[in-house]
């Protein structure tokens, strides 16, 4: 008999997660800019922050435990049916009630090389084995991910656009990828960042959700602007939400939550802003950055990936601590087996330029 509580053989196979840091801790004078998360630079939606007022007042009761409101101003917004729509605390939940409901011990999911790390984080949580598919170039491979799918597999987990590469894959590749699965394995489309995708040949995932019985969207309030109240939904096959709400803790979104992502769905212009202001700095860094010391991965994300010498992260390491001297934070990206890289998310006009100044001085 174990001297004391054991948990589930998968759990501790789990490497924490780490989020991206948010000081540059102690002696630092600089105004910070934390570029390592993937957060709004314009701030929230003001229509979204104004739903907050008069929150004292409504505290004492439980939330609306469907998140109905939320669920038909998303519905209305984007074209979709309320009732194929499940909120979560930050799509995290989802990704995490997903897998405790379509993966067991024995079953395997596919992810991607450079994919999302809370992937492994969930299959393993649900005592399954992530299965990985070689990337081509830094970009998701749909013939490497079919090429891993066996048996076994139950689930095959896609973001797209990619975080941390920031690349994509066409609608075209993403319905090839679909066709090559068997009925019986769940595609869950992962489309974190579609608010910022400008590429003409891409799609978030709807079409694919409503033409089959095997496939979920994944989306999150978390890249535009609300990432403190935790808010993602999902649209799917009625009987995959069915499944979910079963599982769901029964009041699992908060009531600020549920009123801010109601505005926040609305405020279409505000999205639109914030897009703008994305295409314009992402293409200005890449445009800035991109010579023989440092590749910039083209993005449909609102963040960047650079690629920097290869020598065992070195290069990426001095060009992060010069980066953080000035007051900027960006992602180190160890984590994901990329240690020549730095993730950097788009951020305010100055920290864009403080980072480009910072990046092209180094080694002179
Ligand atoms: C940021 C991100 C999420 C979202 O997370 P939340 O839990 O909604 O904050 C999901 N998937 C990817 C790929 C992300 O980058």
């Amino acid at each position: 008999m174990p001297a004391r509580p054991t948990p589930q053989p998968g759990v501790m196979q789990i490497a924490p997660y780490v989020p991206g840091r948010s000081g540059a801790g102690s002696g630092s004078t600089e105004k910070i800019a934390k570029l390592s998360s993937n957060e709004s630079p314009l701030g929230a939606s003001p229509k979204a922050i104004a739903a907050l007022e008069g929150l004292g007042d409504v505290v004492a009761s439980y939330p609306d435990g469907s998140s109905m409101a939320l669920r038909e101003a998303i519905a209305q917004v984007h074209g979709l049916e309320a009732r194929c729509l499940i909120i979560g605390a930050g799509s995290d939940e989802l990704l995490h009630l997903l897998a405790q409901t379509y993966l067991g011990e024995g079953d395997e999911a596919v992810i991607s090389q450079f994919g999302f790390l809370v992937y492994p984080i969930v299959t393993r949580g649900a005592g399954a084995t992530p299965v990985v598919a070689k990337d081509n170039d830094f970009c998701v491979d749909v013939d490497a991910m079919l090429g891993a799918v066996t048996q076994r597999t139950k689930v095959v987990f896609l973001a797209n656009p990619n975080n941390p590469t920031g690349t994509y894959i066409s609608q075209a590749e993403l319905e090839r990828l679909h066709a090559g699965l068997r009925p019986d394995t769940l595609l869950v489309v992962d489309s974190a960042y579609a608010e910022y995708v400008t590429a003409d040949d891409y799609a978030a995932g709807e079409r694919l959700v409503r033409a089959n019985d095997n496939v979920v969207m994944v989306r999150t309030f978390s890249k535009i602007g609300l990432a403190a109240l935790r808010i993602g939904w999902m649209y799917g096959p009625a009987h995959i939400v069915d499944a979910l709400n079963r599982l769901r803790g029964p009041f699992n979104v908060n009531r600020a939550a549920q009123l801010a992502g109601e505005a926040a769905v609305k405020d279409v212009e505000f999205i639109a802003r914030l897009k703008a202001h994305n295409r314009k700095w992402r293409d200005w860094l890449g445009d800035e950055l991109n010579c023989n010391q440092i590749r910039i991965l083209p993005s449909q994300g609102n963040f960047v990936l650079a690629l920097f010498a290869e020598d065992g992260g070195k290069s990426a390491k001095e060009a992060s601590k010069a980066l953080l001297e000035a007051g900027l934070i960006v992602r180190e990206m160890g984590a994901y087996g990329l240690p020549d890289a730095l993730r950097i998310s788009i951020g305010e006009d100055r920290a864009m330029r403080a980072v480009a100044k910072v990046l092209k001085g180094l080694g002179k």
